[in-house]
């Protein structure tokens, strides 16, 4: 898996790859040095629902959970998603920016989405993610640094720790600095 064939135009072939319209081109001279991990359950604390592949993809129907007509509009997309079970689906091309990071800084720049790679792990702030969601995390981490030239991994929360959460207490940093992956945590004790 780690050749460079597993990349095509940006897409982590072994990720199920669907397609977000939410996104835009990076500029020309931006490169990717930023990874962003972040949590998210569709309906909230439930898993295996289609609905965070909906909601990616503006497919997500309001009338299926009264929270689902409030998001509904929104136009938000990652680049990856890791299921419950370690699959990963992928969206948006890590050659685009996805639309993942919203009102962010990091190292003192703004706009996070413009330099970020955004990693979504299945899950929510209260109860520890899977095995096998770590497993294949680690291996995409893998692949992202041998393709870009990635400085730093860090947490939504640390990058707009006034609006949000994730990935959350619960998400195991020490392991991903252990396997020698290069977190970084602005706002956060390590
Ligand atoms: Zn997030």
């Amino acid at each position: 898996m780690n050749t460079p064939t597993a990349w095509q135009n940006g897409r982590w072939l072994p990720a199920r790859q669907a397609a977000s319209p939410n996104f835009s081109a990076r500029s020309p001279d931006e490169t990717v040095s930023l990874v962003v991990l972040h949590n998210i359950s569709l309906p909230p604390f439930e898993y295996g629902s289609p609905a965070v592949e909906q909601l990616f993809t503006n497919q997500i129907k309001p009338d299926d959970n009264p929270f689902f007509s409030v998001i509904a509009h929104l136009q938000v997309s990652s680049h990856f998603l890791i299921t419950r079970q370690g699959e990963a689906v992928q969206f948006v091309s890590c050659d685009d920016m996805a639309y993942h990071a919203g009102i962010s800084s990091f190292a003192g720049r703004e706009k996070c989405n413009a330099f970020s790679i955004g990693i979504e792990l299945e899950g929510c702030d209260f109860e520890p993610f899977t095995e096998m969601q770590y497993q294949t995390l680690h291996t995409l981490l893998d692949e992202l640094c041998r393709q870009y030239p990635i400085q730093a991994v860090t947490g939504h929360q640390d990058i707009a720790p006034d609006r949000k959460t994730d990935p959350g207490h619960f998400f195991d940093w020490q392991r991903l600095i252990e396997a020698g992956f290069p977190v970084e945590r602005e706002h956060q004790a390590v």
